[in-house]
């Protein structure tokens, strides 16, 4: 469908805005309940996105990673979210089936006992807490092909698709929802709205929920760098499971520090947000590098006076966008430890060679706060104990990465906000921080909207 100025979409029941994840999941859940659905995207369609990694069909999931992380408490917390952890382990069932009819691989990682018994004994010595977590790796690669035919099936089951435009707003009456603005000056009018903005609309959202006095909370964020290494140092880690998640609490500041999206002979990523860069990493299913990179954050939560924690991120990442000349800063672990700025000579020479192509070699100490650098080291050679190798000189650190999942509106286990007919899904409304989490809130969501319409849940079995 194309863009229309300034016109008046009339008769849905459903506005679903952002076609991530959690949106995708929502208007399945929706289809054969005799509802008019339309889903709103400020992206392009699968086909047609070109290097927009953030935004269109199939969200910031669509060129990502595909790791599945196949548990509940993994990027968000379903059982808070439900209240019930039987009804979150099977939403996480729910989600990876529909995964797997649109293509998902059958093969499950991160289930060998005996070995991720012996990693989490290592790594209890060593303080650390490793999660064991199924998950399915579809690859960035192959992600774009299950998300086209997901789309497929969703228009096949008469949901609408308005793409490559923006909603600047909702439409709120008397406490009550009755549809969204579109920036080109149009309007939908619906019955309900699903707000699922992702990571690229937290800041819109944010913004538009604070006008509408949208009960929320500033949640943490986390605040770190992208590491790679040789693929060598964490093959026998890699081979247990694929996105092996480490958890560490730091004894000098006592901060949460943890390992995430790890890429198995993968390659760092820049992104851009607005005026920010920043990076990620993704692995591809038909091409590998050398390396092994994976983030490692630190979690930044802000109590009185300022709870902002969106603002002081985005103040971060200014700020390191500044001193990496708007490009991401590159230092090797060796000359952080010895406090010195990293040069390309250096780089050129190093053991480990960047899969990144656009960064600045730099000081990675000049762009993020002391602590966190304080904490990332201490951190990295913690897991050194765990994984050898992983604190080595030629380690390479990419800054910086910042995972923005702020503001959490405040939902009920339907979902829905104070705002009568506007429910909240996926990680733009501080619900999820993953696919599987953010597919399952838009589940949720949906399920919210069939049992104030009146309309039946869906059947399990499908
Ligand atoms: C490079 C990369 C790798 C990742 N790898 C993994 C991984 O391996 N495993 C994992 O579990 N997670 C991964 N993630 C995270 C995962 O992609 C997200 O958790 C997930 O996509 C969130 O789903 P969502 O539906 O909430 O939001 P998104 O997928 O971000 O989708 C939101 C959509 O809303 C649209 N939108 C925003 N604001 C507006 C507006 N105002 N008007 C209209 N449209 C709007 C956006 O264009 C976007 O398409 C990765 C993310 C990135 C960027």
């Amino acid at each position: 469908m194309g863009k229309k100025h300034e016109k008046e979409y009339e008769g849905y029941d459903v506005v679903i805005i952002g076609a991530g994840p959690a949106g995708m999941f929502a208007a399945n859940e929706l289809i054969d309940q005799d509802l008019k659905i339309i889903v709103v995207d400020q992206g392009k369609d699968v086909d047609e996105r070109n290097g927009d990694i953030m935004s269109g069909v199939g969200g910031a999931g669509t060129f990502s990673d595909g790791t599945l992380n196949l548990r509940p408490d993994i990027g968000g917390d379903l059982s808070e979210l439900t209240k019930n952890q039987k009804i979150a382990w099977e939403l996480v069932d729910e989600v990876d089936k529909i995964f797997l009819e649109f293509g998902g691989p059958d093969k499950l990682y991160g289930i060998d006992k005996k070995k991720i018994k012996e990693l989490k004994r290592k790594a209890a010595t060593e303080d650390i807490r490793f999660i064991e977590i199924p998950q399915r790796h579809i690859g960035s690669d192959k992600t774009p092909i299950l998300i086209k035919k997901f789309k497929e099936h969703l228009i096949k089951n008469n949901v609408e698709f308005l793409l490559d435009t923006k909603v600047e707003d909702f439409i709120i009456e008397d406490n009550t929802c009755r549809g969204i603005k579109l920036s080109d000056g149009g309007k939908i009018n619906a019955k309900y709205v699903i707000t699922a903005p992702g990571r690229i609309g937290a800041y819109w959202m944010s913004g538009i929920s604070e006008k509408h006095n949208i009960e929320k909370q500033f949640g943490p964020i986390d605040v770190g760098v992208r590491v790679e290494v040789s693929s060598i140092i964490m093959d026998h880690i890699t081979k247990i499971n694929r996105d092996p998640k480490f958890h560490i609490q730091t004894k000098r500041y006592d901060d949460f520090v943890r390992t995430f999206c790890t890429n198995h002979r993968g390659f760092v990523v820049k992104e851009k947000y607005n005026d920010v860069v920043g990076v990620n990493g993704h692995a591809l299913r038909g091409a590998n590098s050398e390396n092994t990179n994976f983030a490692f954050l630190v979690r930044v939560q802000l109590t009185e006076p300022v709870e902002n924690t969106i603002k002081y991120g985005k103040s971060i990442a200014k700020l390191a966008t500044t001193i990496g000349g708007k490009k991401p800063i590159l230092q090797r672990l060796g000359d952080l430890r010895r406090g010195r700025r990293s040069h390309m000579k250096g780089i050129l020479q190093n053991l480990v060679q960047p899969t990144l192509d656009d960064y600045t070699p730099g000081d990675i100490s000049m762009a993020l706060p002391h602590r966190i650098v304080t904490d990332i080291i201490e951190g990295l050679e913690k897991l050194n104990n765990v994984i050898p190798g992983v604190a080595s000189d030629s380690t390479l650190l990419y800054a910086p990465e910042i995972k923005f999942y702020a503001t959490q509106l405040q939902v009920d286990d339907r979902m829905e906000t104070n705002i009568k007919g506007l429910f909240a899904a996926g990680d733009g409304t501080g619900l999820s921080r993953g696919i599987i989490t953010a597919a399952a809130t838009g589940i949720l969501a949906a399920r919210g909207i069939c049992f104030l319409s009146g309309k039946k849940q869906k059947k399990k079995k499908r």
